[in-house]
């Protein structure tokens, strides 16, 4: 785990958004500026995707993530790295100190699968995400790019048997992590009303976008 502070402060801001839980952000970051996700109450996750703002076919890849950084957790110093390989953003400042970027965002079809079919209509992240992008047409982003995500925030701790394991966050009231942009990029985050794990302390609660 990486402790890093940031230097920034959040009255200097450009934008502040606050973002209720089940609620989406969708919205460009421009090559340069820096991004703070600040979960305010604590125990929150943010499933948040990005996409290279001139060219969406471009996204965040996991996989190439994962394998350049050689560590599947996500934390400063980690460079999130596109499908084509390209560095995309560079988190830079992190006080929670590890995100999850393999248990995928959550569904109603998975929601079925993992807790009960009766769960199959309640609201999910991938469902904010499609009503983000349904109603944003000015990106250009539909249904077919939406991919690997990154869950800031997450606990979600890989077992001695290569399992993966939703666990109690290590989150906090007041802990953030931030990024700086690499290129042009669009940040697609859904701020998680799962109620059925405890990735929100089974209380979803709002978090803040911050950006110089
Ligand atoms: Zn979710």
């Amino acid at each position: 785990m990486t402790i890093l502070e940031s230097q920034l402060a959040a009255e200097n801001a450009l934008e502040r958004h606050t973002i209720g839980a089940g609620d989406y952000y969708f919205a460009p970051l421009k090559k340069g500026q820096i991004l703070r996700i600040l979960d305010l109450e604590g125990n929150q996750a943010a499933d948040t995707l990005f996409f290279n703002a001139n060219d969406v076919s471009e996204r965040y890849s996991a996989t190439d993530t994962i394998r350049e950084q050689g560590n599947v957790y996500l934390s400063a110093g980690s460079v999130l790295r596109s499908n084509l390989n390209n560095p995309m953003l560079e988190i830079t400042a992190d006080t929670c100190g590890r995100h999850d970027t393999l248990g995928g965002a959550c569904a109603t079809e998975s929601n079925t699968v993992r807790y009960d079919l009766e769960k199959r209509c309640m609201h999910a992240c991938r469902d904010s995400w499609m009503l983000a992008v349904a109603e944003h047409p000015e990106y250009g982003v539909n249904k077919r790019d939406i991919s690997h995500n990154i869950n800031f925030f997450m606990n979600v701790p890989v077992t001695s048997d290569g399992g993966l394991t939703f666990a109690d966050g290590i989150s906090g009231a007041g802990k953030y992590v931030e990024m700086v942009a690499l290129m042009d990029v669009l940040v697609l985050m859904s701020n998680c009303p799962q109620l059925n794990n405890p990735c929100n302390g089974y209380n979803p609660t709002p978090v803040e976008m911050i950006i110089w």
